[in-house]
């Protein structure tokens, strides 16, 4: 995700969609590779914005973040989860890792319903 950060409030202006390189079922994990990320980094700062977060779906589940979620992400990005049911959207979520990526809280999130 693409975006801007003013003070503790990040704004999401593109989604980049990357390549999902789990070898396994594709609805149960996700894995990038790192230079990929480091692509969206430098086309975020090609077009004056930040790579403020990583999003990933959860196919019919909820939008919480798994434990293998924490323990795949990193401190400074949000995490948002979008639930899609039956292939449609339907609700998501944001999370921000701590430091130790022990625990993320909650962030409070606003998308166009
Ligand atoms: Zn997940």
């Amino acid at each position: 995700m693409l975006g801007s950060v003013d003070g503790g409030q990040k704004s999401v202006q593109v989604a980049v969609a990357l390549e999902n390189t789990f070898a396994g079922e594709q609805g149960t994990f996700y894995q990038l590779r790192p230079e990929d990320l480091l692509k969206a980094d430098a086309e975020a700062r090609r077009r004056g914005m930040d790579l403020v977060g990583i999003f990933h779906s959860h196919p019919d589940c909820d939008a919480y973040f798994s434990k293998a979620d924490l323990e795949n992400s990193c401190p400074w990005y949000s995490f948002v989860v979008l639930s899609i049911q039956k292939g449609e959207f339907h609700h998501a979520n944001s999370f921000l890792p701590d430091a130790d990526q022990k625990v993320a809280a909650q962030e409070e999130l606003q998308y166009p319903r």
